[in-house]
């Protein structure tokens, strides 16, 4: 028998785990190759790990609520023995204020009904009892601290919220993703770390397999871009940029972990909440303090950087300005002098959709412009992934003909090509984190 791998995944995060996963219960004997020494310690590792089931599409929505399911079951998902330590996910609900920047959230509404996702709608009074720390001063348009009327409410006061009380968080992303390794080793999924691949190997137009950073080469006639923000650097190695509409980019961004106001258990009673008013989101987070992430408001220039390798890990000024806009609905929190948070990178699409897809090199696939967005739907994405590949080196062809996958929990089809590298951006993206 040979030592050849039939597939090689670039990437260990929580989407990259999920496929090997996926994968190795189909048969496939895949390798999984990180740079970094520990499994999920990109990007994954930095995500504030939110499930929720709201996106402004319907395939978005179809996709995040099959996703949820994952996560509810995970344990019953990974079929790991009974005393391996796993990430738990925490329902404790996702709120989302109705403004006028969000449509009063008509279209989530709507896809939420379509697909029998469960919602409240809340008053004013309905949230101030469940969140007795918040103030519903309006504040819209969000503004950077250095403009004129920063703090300052413009008079008017939120109009509701939309409730989804079956969303949630994941306590530890990383160790999500050593499950899903731990789940796709006991299918016969080998996993190498500390390698990082510099070259995808072709001859004559056909994929071979990877060379890594030592010279070494692994052959394999399957090779799958799950590299997180460095997808671009090895989709350019492969040389498969050139059919896509869609391009990819790392983007940093800044998560600030501050304590709950005194008084008040937010880490019990606390729930996640996006708030389009003040381009933040925040949700609870272990030892009563809450995590505050933005919503990428247009007033705040991007950070892209060159590449994932290195970029700037010091807060900024942004870390300020996050929390001074929370602290616009939060008028008693306290911001520790100390700044405390994350800063990481998302793998930023053009339109804020990720990428499932084949690529114009027979063999070479990619899952990544995740949009600071997919860890939610890692799982479902994995078995996707899995599926198309299937499908591809069957003799399909995806680009002509869309692999029409079915989701299982929800018992639904979904055009995959909704994913496609090659697609017209779509103008129905909040072309922000929200997807
Ligand atoms: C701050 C932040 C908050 C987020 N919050 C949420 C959220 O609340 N909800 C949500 O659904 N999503 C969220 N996300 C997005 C989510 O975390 C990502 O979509 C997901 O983790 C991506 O997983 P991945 O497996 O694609 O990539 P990653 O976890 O980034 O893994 C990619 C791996 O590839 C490796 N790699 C790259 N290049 C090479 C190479 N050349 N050779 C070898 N190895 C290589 C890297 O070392 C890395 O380990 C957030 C992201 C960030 C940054």
């Amino acid at each position: 028998m040979s030592n050849q791998p039939d597939v090689i995944i670039i990437g260990t995060g929580v989407i990259g785990t999920a496929t090997a996963f996926e994968l190795a219960k189909l048969g496939y004997k895949t390798l999984s190759l990180d740079r970094n020494r520990e499994i999920g310690h990109g990007s994954t590792a930095g995500s504030c790990a939110i499930i929720r089931m709201h996106y402004s599409t319907l395939d978005g929505t179809a996709f995040a609520w099959e996703g949820y399911h994952y996560w509810r079951d995970w344990q019953d998902y990974l079929g790991l023995p009974g005393n391996a330590e796993l990430a738990r996910f925490k329902e404790c609900g996702c709120l989302v204020m109705k403004t006028e920047g969000n449509g009063y959230m008509e279209k989530h509404i709507e896809h939420s009904h379509a697909l029998e996702i469960p919602i409240e709608e809340w008053d004013g009074e309905k949230i101030r009892q469940r969140l007795p720390i918040y103030s519903l001063d309006s504040y819209w348009p969000p503004k950077r601290m250095d403009q004129d009327g920063f703090g300052e409410s413009n008079g008017s006061a939120l109009a509701g919220a939309v409730f989804w009380p079956l969303a949630g968080y994941v306590t530890d992303p990383a160790l999500s993703s050593q499950n899903l390794a731990a789940a796709a080793r006991q299918h016969g999924a080998d996993f190498r770390l500390g390698v990082t691949v510099t070259e995808i190997l072709q001859d004559g137009g056909k994929l071979r397999g990877v060379r890594l950073a030592d010279g070494e080469e692994i052959h394999a006639p399957v090779v799958v871009n799950v590299a997180g923000p460095g997808s671009s650097i090895v989709n350019r190695m492969a040389g498969v940029l050139d059919d896509m509409t869609i391009e990819t980019r790392p983007l940093r961004q800044e998560v600030v972990h501050v304590p709950a106001p005194e008084g008040f258990d937010f880490e019990a009673l606390g729930t996640i909440v996006s708030d389009s008013d003040i381009a933040c989101y925040c949700r609870p987070e272990r030892g009563n303090h809450i995590l505050v992430g933005s919503e990428d408001p247009e007033c705040d220039e991007h950070y892209w950087v060159e590449t994932d390798e290195s970029y700037p890990a010091d807060f900024t000024d942004q870390w300020t300005t996050q929390a001074m806009r929370y602290a616009q609905r939060v008028p008693s929190l306290g911001i520790p002098n100390q700044m405390r948070g994350v800063v990481d990178l998302y793998d930023a699409s053009t339109d804020w959709i990720p990428i499932y897809d084949k690529s114009m090199l027979d063999g070479f696939y990619m899952a990544c412009g995740s949009s600071g967005n997919q860890y939610k739907n890692a799982p479902i994405a994995g078995k996707m992934m899995a599926a198309l590949i299937d499908y591809c080196e069957n003799g399909n062809d995806h680009d002509a003909q869309p692999l029409n996958f079915r989701l299982p929990y929800i018992d639904r089809d979904l055009d995959v090509g909704f994913f496609s590298r090659k697609r017209p951006i779509n103008k129905e993206s909040s072309f922000s984190v929200l997807g």
